[in-house]
C-alpha cells in the first residue's frame, strides 16, 4: 500500500514515539495527512519541563524521518508551558530546531505570555508572529482567545501580524474545535486579511461541528468573500509548498500523484457555525463529488447532521472566553457587517 503521510513535530518528540507513529499509525493510512496538530507529544503539557525540549533529539528525530516529517510546532499557551514559565525557551528552542533542520516552525499561540503586538508589552523577550521567519506558519489564526490577531481596542488587525505577512510568513486557518470565531475573521477579512492556508485541524471532537470537513472550512470563507481561486490553492498548491511537497502533490500537474477531487457549489440557506457557537446565514455551500487518492477513487463523506444544533450549543461555552466576539465588537467603528 502506498503510504504518504506528512507530520509536524512538536519541539519535544522523543524519537520512540515518532517510531511508534511510523510504525503502527503511518504504515495504515492510505489517505495523505498533512497533520499539525497534537501528533505526537510528551503527554500532559509537552512544555511545562524544559528538560524535554531537547533540541539534539528533535533535530535527530527530524532528520532520521526526512520521509514524514516537515516541520516543527510549538504550542504557546499557558496550560502547555508551565503556567507561561516555559514559553520564551520553548519557542526559542523550537525556532532555533527549525532553523537547523530548515524545515518550517509552526505556532499555535492562544492564551501565551508572548505577545502578539511586541511593543504593547516593551518587557516581552519574544512576539508571535513578530519572531517568525519567512516560510514559518502562524495557524489558529482566527481564534478570539487574549492573544487574538485584533487589537481589542480598535477592531484592526495588528501590525506586527501584517508585518509578518509582509516578510513571507503564513497564516493557516487551523479551524480545529476552538480557533474559528465568526466576528474576528469577519473583522481580518473586512481589512483584507484572509489565510495563506485553510488547514481544518479535524479530530474527533470537532468532526460533527463545528469544522465538520474541510469543504465545510472552505464554505465559511466562501462566506467571509474569499475568491473561490484562493480557496482553492489554499488547500492545494499553497499548504504543498509551505511543506515543501509540491513536487508530489498539490496542483493538477504531469508526473505529481493524482490526487484529486471533484467540488460542486450547492445552494442552501443554514445558520452555520464558529467554535464559539455564534452563527451566519450561509447560503453557498462547497461539497464534494468524487475523490481520487493517487489514481484510486475513494468514497465520499459529508457531515451526517450539518449544520449541528448539539455542536452550536456545546460551543456556545466557550464564547464567554472570547476577548471579541459578536456583542464586543458591536462597539467597534464601522460595525461590524453579518
Ligand atoms: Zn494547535
Amino acid at each position: 500500500m502506498s503510504v504518504n503521510v506528512i507530520l509536524l513535530i512538536y519541539v519535544c518528540a522523543l524519537v520512540r514515539c515518532i517510531q511508534f507513529w511510523t510504525t503502527n499509525v503511518v504504515d495504515n493510512y492510505v489517505l495523505r495527512f498533512c497533520a499539525k496538530r497534537d501528533t505526537i507529544t510528551a503527554g500532559g503539557g509537552e512544555s511545562d519541563t524544559l528538560a524535554v525540549l531537547d533540541e539534539d533529539a528533535c533535530a535527530q528525530c527530524i532528520n532520521y524521518n526526512r520521509d514524514v516529517i516537515v516541520g516543527v510546532k510549538v504550542r504557546l499557551s499557558l496550560d502547555v508551558c508551565n503556567m507561561g514559565k516555559t514559553e520564551n525557551e520553548a519557542f526559542r528552542r523550537a525556532l532555533a530546531v527549525a532553523e537547523r533542520c530548515s524545515v518550517p516552525l509552526m505556532t499555535h499561540h492562544s492564551v501565551s505570555t508572548v505577545p502578539t503586538q511586541k511593543s504593547l508589552d516593551p518587557k516581552a523577550t519574544f512576539g508571535c508572529p513578530g519572531d517568525l521567519r519567512a516560510g514559518d506558519i502562524y495557524t489558529h489564526t482566527f481564534h478570539g482567545y487574549p492573544n487574538t490577531i485584533i487589537d481589542v481596542n480598535t477592531g484592526q488587525v495588528h501590525s506586527d501580524v501584517i508585518d509578518a505577512r509582509s516578510r513571507g510568513v503564513l497564516f493557516d486557518v487551523g479551524h480545529g474545535a476552538g480557533a474559528m470565531n465568526w466576528t474576528v475573521a469577519e473583522l481580518a477579512t473586512s481589512q483584507n486579511f484572509f489565510p495563506d492556508m485553510l488547514g481544518s485541524d479535524l479530530h474527533l471532537v470537532n468532526k460533527d461541528g463545528p469544522a465538520y470537513d474541510l469543504p465545510t472550512v472552505m464554505t465559511k470563507f466562501l462566506h467571509l468573500g474569499m475568491p473561490l481561486v484562493d480557496i482553492i490553492n489554499s488547500v492545494t498548491s499553497s499548504p504543498a509548498k509551505a511543506y515543501g511537497i509540491e513536487t508530489e502533490t498539490g496542483s493538477l500537474t504531469k508526473g505529481l500523484s493524482a490526487d484529486v477531487t471533484v467540488l460542486k457549489i450547492e445552494e442552501c440557506d443554514v445558520m452555520l457555525e464558529d467554535s464559539v457557537g455564534q452563527t451566519r446565514n450561509v447560503r453557498q455551500r462547497i461539497k464534494p463529488i468524487a475523490v481520487w487518492r493517487e489514481g484510486e477513487q475513494i468514497k465520499v463523506t459529508v457531515p451526517v447532521l450539518w449544520p449541528n444544533p448539539d455542536s452550536i450549543e456545546k460551543s456556545l461555552r466557550q464564547k464567554s472566553r472570547q476577548e471579541i466576539n459578536d456583542d464586543i465588537a458591536a462597539g467597534y467603528e464601522p460595525r461590524v457587517s453579518k
